[in-house]
């Protein structure tokens, strides 16, 4: 194997392997090093997203939401079941097939592309002038090269005190792989992942009770959208409670005790058979070694990086979850491209302001640019517009009329300034959004582009047409 590269990337998770693809399209030697294991200690590209996040995270929503369908909904439609039962053994062992479908996946990937795969823990050695020295776990190389590109992600944040023991403490990885339905699921934190697992869990028939330490519920998100939002999942059974601190969490014998203040209430106990905490994460840098070449970090341990992704070393970039900004897969993928472009010479950008935010609860959430409250705080002067999906026809036809689109445009120029969703396939119908405030698209540039008909993108049209108060269908 060679040892000299033109750009080393640092972790194949979705910053790090499509910077390395890109890398390797515009005519570089790029070699990408990730130390992920399967159960078999192969290697497993894809980092967290495809390992233990996005991707099994949405193979269970799938499987949880077809269980509740037949057995909620199925009858609506005339379709009679007599039994259902859930296999969990089975979708666990779906998800698995899926996230081995994936990591096979980037390795091909790697291949047709002439990227080398190296699987180990990346460690920085040192410089020698313009190269820098990586040393990679279970080898003996050194690889060295003038452009590296760290994409080292993140990891799950434990509560101060509580070690996970991914038993009954689990973090993301072990939320995903509860081996039988637990009858009462404890959840510390009502954010992105809390709300999924949450969902999964309770569709299969668990009590899921979650605790927020946030006085509002989802705050990044429109209030509006958050507040229809946690109306449908409360009345789906999902128990939230807001504004309360853990305390302490006790392990008695095969019951799982969180101690927590309740500001109404007073000290209160939550007793539960598992307990899921996804309270965040944490960037990632352990065992890179960063110190060797003087890698700054800050206060809270992120790489620091200009708005290119530039560390202050030269040829250094930092991509992904470890760096600032939303942790999001295509976040990652967006900014892996970007700098990969920048290496070689081309205008790499990443427009943090248009990149969306999806929750995939049922009905889903998405969102991309400002919320109401946020255009209120820096007294933008807009106009919103409003859609239900009750109005739809095509949600009327599928049985799925929850939910609204929400367009929000500059009061002047009409530009969008953000589109909120929470409704059916919210993920899919975002991408129009954000297409449109990517070109810098008017609300009356929305409204006037015909839409397919009958289809759930109607109602972005019609919110879109709202704004300006001509909204047709209601
Ligand atoms: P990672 O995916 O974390 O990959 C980093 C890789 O680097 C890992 O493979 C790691 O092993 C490797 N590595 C670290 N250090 C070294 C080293 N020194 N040497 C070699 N290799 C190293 N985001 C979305 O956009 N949509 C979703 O639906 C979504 N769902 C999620 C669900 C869950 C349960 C979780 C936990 C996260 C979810 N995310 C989602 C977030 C998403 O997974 C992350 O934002 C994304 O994976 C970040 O990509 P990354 O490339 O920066 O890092």
């Amino acid at each position: 194997m060679s040892t000299e590269f033109d750009v080393i990337v640092i972790g194949a998770g979705p910053g790090g392997y499509i910077a390395a693809i890109r890398a390797a399209q515009l005519g570089m030697r790029v070699a990408c090093v990730d130390a992920w294991c399967n159960a078999k200690g192969g290697p497993a590209p894809g980092g967290t997203c495809t390992n233990i996040g996005c991707i099994p995270s949405k193979a269970l929503l799938q499987s949880s939401e077809n269980y509740e369908q037949v057995r909620r909904h199925f009858g609506e439609h005339g379709v009679l079941v007599q039994t259902v039962a859930m296999d969990v053994g089975k979708m666990l062992a779906r998800k698995t097939a899926i996230v081995q479908q994936n990591n096979e996946g980037i390795l091909y990937l790697f291949k047709k592309n002439g990227v080398t795969f190296v699987h180990g823990l990346a460690r920085f050695e040192g410089r020698d002038q313009d190269r820098y020295r990586i040393a990679v776990s279970g080898t003996e190389a050194i690889l060295s090269s003038p452009q590296i590109v760290v994409a080292t992600g993140s990891v799950a944040r434990p509560l101060p005190g509580v070690a996970f023991d991914e038993k009954r403490v689990l973090s993301n990885d072990g939320a995903l792989s509860i081996g039988e339905i637990p009858a009462r699921l404890g959840v510390i934190g009502a954010g992105v992942v809390g709300l999924e697992m949450g969902s999964v869990w309770r569709r299969l028939g668990a009590e899921v009770s979650m605790l927020e330490a946030l006085p509002a519920f989802l705050p990044g998100a429109d209030e509006q959208i958050a507040r229809e939002a946690f109306k449908l999942m409360t009345r789906q059974g999902l128990k939230i409670q807001l504004g309360v601190g853990v305390e302490g969490v006790d392990l008695v014998g095969d019951v799982v005790k969180v101690r927590y203040l309740d500001s109404a209430k007073g000290a209160q106990t939550l007793e539960c058979d598992k307990l899921i905490v996804s309270v965040g994460r944490l960037p990632n840098t352990e065992g890179l070694n960063g110190e060797a070449i003087g890698l700054k970090l800050d206060a809270r341990g992120f790489v620091e990086v200009d708005s290119d992704c530039r560390t202050h070393l030269p040829g250094v970039w930092a991509i992904g979850d470890v760096v600032r900004g939303p942790m999001l897969a295509h976040k990652a993928e967006e900014e892996g491209v970007a700098v990969a472009e920048s290496i070689a010479g081309q205008h790499g950008h990443v427009d943090l302001d248009t990149i969306p935010w999806v929750i995939y609860t049922s009905p889903e959430i998405a969102w991309v640019g400002q919320s109401e409250q946020q255009l209120k705080q820096t007294g933008r002067p807009y106009r919103a517009g409003r859609f239900p999906f009750a109005a739809n026809g095509r949600a009327r036809a599928m049985g799925d009329t929850n939910g609204m689109v929400k367009c929000l445009a500059d009061a002047k120029t009409d530009r969008v300034l953000g589109v909120h969703i929470v409704g059916p396939m919210a993920s899919e119908l975002i991408s129009e959004a954000v297409l449109a405030m990517a070109f810098q698209a008017s609300s009356e540039d929305i409204a006037r582009v015909c839409h397919a008909h009958p289809s759930l993108s109607e109602a972005t049209r019609e919110a879109a047409l709202a704004v300006d108060g001509r909204a047709l269908n209601i």
